[in-house]
C-alpha cells in the first residue's frame, strides 16, 4: 500500500468539506489574558481570545502559578512514575483530600486528564460488574463514550437530557446492574442536565449514577463544586468526575465517589495504573486553584456579568445564539466552511480569536462558534467583539433567524 498517499487523499477530503482542522499557534501572557500573542509566518500579533476553557483565568493566577513555581523547586518536575511505582506524592494525596471535600465525597482518584478519567472510570465499571449495562445520554461527550465501548458492556443511549425516556430504558433493562452516565453541563450546547430529574429516576431503579461536571467545576455552587453542589444533588449521584483543566486552569481530571468505589478504580484501572502520576507540581497548583475557588466567588461574578453583557449586545444587534443556563454561547452559523471563514476573517481583520466548531465535535449543519466570555475581557473587547460579528453578518449574508 502506499500509505502516503492514503494520507493525503483523507486529508484532501476533510479539507474539501471544510473540516480540516487548523491550529491557531497561540502564546498566553500571564497577566495579560485573554490578550495572547499570535505567531504566524514569523510575525507576531496581539489577539483577544474568546474560546478559552480556562473559564476563570485561573491559569494565570498568582497563588496558583507560585504553588506550582515553589513546588518545581521544591520537589523538581515529573513525579518519577507511575502512583504504583515511585510516583505517589504527599502533593497526590493533598489534591484528592481537596477534591473529595470538594464534592462531598468520601475518596477522590486522579488521572492525567478528564478524558482518561472517564475512560478509565466507565471501562473499569462497565467490563469489571458482571452483566453491567450503561445507559448513556445520547449527547455524552467522547471521552465517556470511548470508555464505554472500551468496556465491551451493554449500552443503551437515551435521549438526551430526556429523564423519561432514561426512565423507560432502565425498566427496559430488568434485574441487571445499570450505571446511568450523563453531563451536568453539556460543552456546545451549553445546556444543563435536569440533574434532579434523573437522580430520582436512578434511585427508583438501583442505577448507579455516574456525572461528567467537567465544564461545570469551579463555575457553579458557592465553592464551585458544580451544578451537583448548587442544586444540592451531590451526596445523591455515585461518582462525580471533572477536570483540572479548564476552570481550574492548571490539567488533570479525578474522580470522587464512595472509598470502595474510588478504591476500586485505583485497584483495577489499567488507565489509572500503568501510567506516569501527573507531576506534584501540577498537583499542588491545582490544589491551590481549587482552595481559592472554594472561598472566593469574585471571579465567577466577574465572568457571569460578561456572559451576560455580551448576550445582551448580541441580542441588540440581532446575531443569533442559543440560550441556555450556561456561561457556554453557541453563535449559530450552520455551514462548516462559513465557520471556518468568519473565524479567520475575525483573526485577520479583528484579532478575535474564536476557534470554528465543526463536524465531528457537532452534527453537520449545526456548525457554530463557541464564546467564552472570561472574567477579564473588557467592555472595550467585548463591544468589538460585537461590532466583528455585525459587520461579518452582513457581509457573509448569515440567517438572523434564531437557532
Ligand atoms: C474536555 C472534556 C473532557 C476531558 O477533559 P480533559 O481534562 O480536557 O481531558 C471530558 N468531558 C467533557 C464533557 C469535556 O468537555
Amino acid at each position: 500500500m502506499d500509505f502516503d498517499s492514503h494520507f493525503k487523499s483523507q486529508l484532501d477530503a476533510l479539507k474539501a468539506e471544510g473540516n480540516y482542522r487548523v491550529f491557531a499557534d497561540l502564546e498566553r501572557k500571564r497577566g495579560a489574558f485573554p490578550q495572547a500573542a499570535r505567531h504566524k509566518d514569523g510575525r507576531v500579533e496581539e489577539v483577544t481570545v474568546w474560546c478559552s476553557n480556562d473559564y476563570l483565568t485561573m491559569g494565570h493566577h498568582p497563588d496558583v502559578v507560585q504553588a506550582m513555581v515553589d513546588t518545581v523547586q521544591a520537589c523538581g518536575t515529573g513525579a518519577g512514575g507511575t502512583r504504583n511505582i515511585g510516583g505517589n506524592s504527599v502533593h497526590h494525596l493533598e489534591l484528592e483530600r481537596e477534591l473529595a471535600d470538594l464534592h462531598g465525597k468520601e475518596r477522590a482518584l486522579l488521572f492525567t486528564s478528564g478524558y482518561i478519567s472517564n475512560w478509565a472510570a466507565l471501562s473499569t465499571l462497565g467490563a469489571r460488574i458482571p452483566n453491567a449495562v450503561i445507559l448513556s445520554d445520547e449527547g455524552n461527550h467522547a471521552s465517556m463514550i470511548e470508555g464505554i465501548r472500551h468496556s465491551r458492556a451493554d449500552k443503551a443511549l437515551w435521549r438526551h437530557n430526556d429523564w423519561r425516556d432514561l426512565d423507560r430504558k432502565l425498566k427496559a433493562v430488568g434485574d441487571r446492574p445499570k450505571i446511568v452516565a450523563f453531563e451536568s453541563v453539556y460543552s456546545m450546547d451549553g445546556d444543563v442536565a435536569p440533574i434532579r430529574e434523573i437522580v430520582e429516576v436512578c434511585e427508583a431503579h438501583g442505577a448507579l449514577s455516574y456525572i461528567d461536571e467537567v465544564h461545570a467545576v469551579g463555575m457553579y455552587g458557592p465553592r464551585g463544586g458544580g451544578v451537583t453542589e448548587e442544586r444540592g444533588l451531590a451526596h445523591r449521584i455515585d461518582l462525580i468526575e471533572g477536570t483540572l483543566g479548564k476552570a481550574f486552569g492548571v490539567v488533570g481530571g479525578y474522580i470522587t465517589g464512595s472509598n470502595n468505589l474510588c478504591d476500586y478504580i485505583r485497584s483495577f484501572s489499567s488507565g489509572f495504573i500503568f501510567t506516569t502520576a501527573l507531576p506534584p507540581a501540577i498537583a499542588a497548583a491545582a490544589t491551590a486553584s481549587i482552595r481559592h475557588l472554594k472561598g472566593s466567588s469574585v471571579e465567577r461574578a466577574a465572568q457571569k456579568a460578561n456572559v451576560a453583557k455580551v448576550r445582551r449586545l448580541l441580542d441588540r444587534a440581532g446575531i443569533p445564539h442559543m440560550a441556555n443556563d450556561s456561561h457556554i454561547i453557541p453563535v449559530m452559523i450552520g455551514d462548516p466552511v462559513k465557520c471556518r471563514m468568519i473565524s479567520d476573517i475575525l483573526m485577520a481583520d479583528w484579532g478575535i480569536y474564536v476557534q470554528p466548531i465543526n463536524y465531528p465535535t457537532v452534527p453537520k449543519g449545526t456548525e457554530r462558534l463557541r464564546i467564552t466570555p472570561g472574567p477579564n475581557h473588557s467592555d472595550a473587547d467585548i463591544d468589538k467583539l460585537v461590532t466583528a460579528l455585525t459587520a461579518l453578518w452582513t457581509r457573509c449574508a448569515i440567517s438572523h433567524a434564531v437557532a
